[in-house]
C-alpha cells in the first residue's frame, strides 16, 4: 500500500489517466524499508513525547498556544491535540487516541504507547527479513486471540461495588488523592442518579444527562452536585415571575423574533405610512405567535433563539416566565429533564409536547445569576466543579467528564479487569504459549506482540522510578508461580514497586477500555506496517515536521 501525502495527488491520477511516470515528477517518494522506518521514528517520537504521563506516578505537561493561554494536563490525548503535529503517521496514532477517549473516557496513553510498541518490535522482524505482511497477519491473530484470552481474564465480582475503584483508577495522575477521591465519588453518584433501569432489564446511564458547570473559587473538593439542572442565564426580564412549583414548560427549538433575511435585501417604502403597516405585520406576527403559547398555558418558555421586546412584554404579563439565546445541548437537556419535546414553531405545538417540572427558580452565585430547575421524575444532574483558576477548572472539568462516562459504561456493561500492568502481562504470558502452537512465521509475530503488551508494566515502572527489568521479571515470576486463581490478577503497586494483587488494592479498569486500546493500537499498527510507498507532493504547504526534504531529494 502507498501513503499518498496530498489530495492533489488523486487529483493529478486522474488527469493524467494513470500516466504514473510522469506523476511522479511532481511528488518526493520514499519507498520500503526507509518508508517503512521514517514511519515507525515518527510513532515512536509521538509515544515518546507522552510516555512520562503513563499511571499514578505519570507527571503532568504544560502545554502553552500561540496566543499565550496555559495548559497543564496529565491526559496524554489532550497533550496531543494541543500539539501542532503534521506528521501524517502521528496524526493517525492521534486518531486511536481520540477514538479511544470517545468511545472508552481512558487508556488513551495506553493504546499509542502499545501501538508505537507494536511497531518497534515489527521493525526488529522486518531488519531480520520477515516480510510486513506476514507480521501484520500475525500481529492480526494475536490480536483476535487477546479478545478471548480478555474474556477469561475478566473479574467476577459484583460490578455496583466496584465503580468507585474503577473511577478512581481511571483518574489516576490526575491531581491529588483527594482531588480523585471527590471527584470519583461526584462521578459515581452522577451516574447512579441518572441511571435507568429499561424494560429489558438493562441498565442505561447517559453521561450526557448530567450538566458540569464551573464556579471558580473554592477548591476542587468544594465541587458538588445538585438534583436538576443548573444553567448559567437568568429570565428575560427581572419582572418575570421566577419562583415556580410543579409547573409545564415549553421548549422552543428556534425564537419569537422576525428572522431577518438571510440575503441583504432592501425595502422600499413610497409612503410613511407603509412603514407602520409593516411593523404592525411584523407585531402580528410575534402576536400570533404568543397567543398559540399562551393557549397550551406553560409556567416557563425556553427558546434556542432570541425573544422579541414585545413578546417578553406579552409573556411577562401573562406570567410566563421565558429564557432565550439557550445552547441546543441545553434544550436537549430540558427535554430529558422534564419529558418535554423539543418543538421548531408554536403554531405546531400541542399539549403533550410541554414537559413538567418541580422547582424552578434563579440563584445569584458570585455575581452571576444561575437557573437551577428541578425535573419530576428526578431525571437530570449537574455537577458543580470548583475551582481556584480556568487552567485548573479546566483539567477538573475533562478529569470529572471522563470520570463520568468510565461510571455510566460500568453501569450499563459491566465488566472489569485488574489494572497496574496486570493484565497485559497476563495477555502477554497467554500469548507466548499459544505461540508456540504455530510452526510458520506468524508465531514470530505473535511473540512480538506479547512482548510489546509488556509496554504498560514497563513504562509505569519507570515513572515510578523503579528498574524496568526487575520489575517486568518479577511480575513474570510472580504470576507464573501464583495460586491459577489469583496470577492473573498480579500487577505493580506503583507505590512501593511490590507486585500486589490488583483486585485487593482497588485498582481495576473497565474491560472495554482493554479492547478499545487492543483494536485501536493493532489496527493503526497494522495499517503503517502495510504502507511501503510515501508519495508527498512537492509543492505540499503542510510539509511534515520529521522528514527533511533534503532527504527525499536524495532518495
Ligand atoms: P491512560 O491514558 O492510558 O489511561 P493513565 O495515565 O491514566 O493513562 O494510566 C493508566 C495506567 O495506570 C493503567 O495501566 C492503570 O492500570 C495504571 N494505574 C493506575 N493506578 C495505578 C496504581 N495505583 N498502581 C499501579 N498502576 C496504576
Ligand atoms: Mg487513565
Amino acid at each position: 500500500m502507498a501513503l499518498i501525502l496530498n489530495d492533489n495527488w488523486g487529483h493529478l491520477f486522474e488527469m493524467s489517466g494513470g500516466d504514473e511516470a510522469q506523476l511522479l515528477n511532481d511528488t518526493s517518494r520514499i519507498k520500503g524499508k526507509e518508508a517503512l522506518n521514517r514511519n515507525i521514528e515518527a510513532a515512536e517520537a509521538l509515544s515518546g513525547a507522552i510516555r512520562s504521563t503513563l499511571g499514578p506516578k505519570g507527571l503532568d505537561k504544560m502545554l502553552v498556544s500561540e496566543n499565550g493561554s496555559v495548559r497543564i494536563t496529565n491526559d496524554g490525548v489532550t497533550v496531543l491535540k494541543n500539539a501542532k503535529i503534521e506528521h501524517p503517521i502521528a496524526k493517525m496514532l492521534i486518531d486511536i487516541a481520540t477514538n479511544q477517549e470517545n468511545t472508552v473516557h481512558d487508556g488513551t496513553t495506553s493504546s499509542i504507547l502499545l501501538a508505537s510498541e507494536l511497531l518497534q518490535n515489527a521493525w526488529e522482524l522486518y531488519v531480520k527479513g520477515i516480510h510486513p505482511s506476514i507480521i501484520a497477519n500475525g500481529y492480526s491473530l494475536a490480536y483476535q486471540k487477546s479478545t478471548e484470552f480478555l474474556e477469561s481474564l475478566k473479574i467476577d465480582s459484583e460490578i455496583s461495588d466496584l465503580l468507585e475503584q474503577v473511577t478512581k483508577t481511571s483518574l489516576s495522575g490526575k491531581g491529588d488523592k483527594s482531588i480523585q477521591e471527590t471527584l470519583s465519588r461526584l462521578s459515581c453518584e452522577a451516574a447512579r442518579g441518572v441511571a435507568k433501569t429499561g424494560k429489558n432489564g438493562k441498565i442505561k446511564a447517559n453521561s450526557n444527562d448530567i450538566k458540569i458547570i464551573t464556579q471558580k473559587g473554592g477548591g476542587a473538593t468544594d465541587s458538588y452536585l445538585i438534583e436538576g439542572l443548573v444553567l448559567a442565564k437568568q429570565a428575560c426580564s427581572p419582572d418575570m415571575k421566577r419562583t415556580h412549583k410543579k409547573g409545564k414548560i415549553m421548549i422552543i427549538d428556534g425564537g419569537i423574533e422576525m428572522k431577518k433575511p438571510t440575503l441583504t435585501s432592501k425595502i422600499m417604502f413610497s409612503e410613511p405610512s407603509m412603514i407602520s403597516a409593516f411593523k404592525d405585520k411584523e407585531q402580528e406576527i410575534i402576536a400570533k405567535q404568543i397567543e398559540d403559547i399562551l393557549k397550551l398555558k406553560p409556567d416557563i418558555l425556553v427558546c434556542r433563539d432570541g425573544i422579541d421586546d414585545s413578546a417578553i412584554r406579552l409573556l411577562q404579563i401573562n406570567g410566563v416566565c421565558a429564557y432565550r439565546r439557550v445552547e441546543r445541548d441545553d434544550l436537549e437537556l430540558l427535554s430529558r429533564t422534564c419529558n418535554a419535546s423539543i418543538i421548531a414553531s408554536p403554531a405546531n405545538a400541542k399539549k403533550k409536547d410541554l414537559g413538567s417540572f418541580e422547582t424552578s427558580d434563579e440563584e445569584n452565585w458570585s455575581g452571576v445569576k444561575h437557573w437551577i430547575l428541578k425535573g419530576t421524575k428526578q431525571s437530570g444532574m449537574t455537577l458543580v466543579i470548583r475551582g481556584s483558576t480556568d487552567i485548573l477548572l479546566q483539567e477538573i472539568e475533562t478529569s470529572f467528564s471522563d470520570a463520568l462516562g468510565v461510571a455510566c459504561q460500568i453501569l450499563e456493561d459491566g465488566a472489569v479487569l485488574p489494572g497496574g500492568g496486570a493484565t497485559q502481562m497476563a495477555l502477554s504470558r497467554k500469548l507466548k504459549k499459544w505461540a508456540e502452537e504455530f510452526e510458520g512465521r506468524e508465531s514470530l509475530a505473535i511473540l512480538a506482540y506479547a512482548d510489546a503488551l509488556e509496554i504498560i508494566p514497563r513504562t509505569l515502572s519507570i515513572n515510578g522510578g523503579y528498574d524496568p527489568i526487575d520489575q517486568i521479571l518479577a511480575l513474570n515470576a510472580a504470576q507464573a508461580s501464583a495460586k491459577p486463581k489469583i496470577a492473573n490478577l498480579l500487577g505493580i503497586n506503583i507505590n512501593n514497586g511490590t507486585i500486589c494483587n490488583m483486585y485487593d488494592l482497588g485498582i481495576i479498569e473497565s474491560v472495554q477500555n482493554h479492547q478499545q486500546c487492543l483494536a485501536g493500537s493493532t489496527a493503526a499498527a497494522i495499517s503503517i506496517l502495510r504502507i511501503d510507498d510515501v508519495l508527498w507532493a512537492k509543492n505540499d504547504p503542510t510539509f511534515p515536521e520529521g522528514i527533511g526534504e533534503e532527504d527525499l531529494e536524495n532518495d
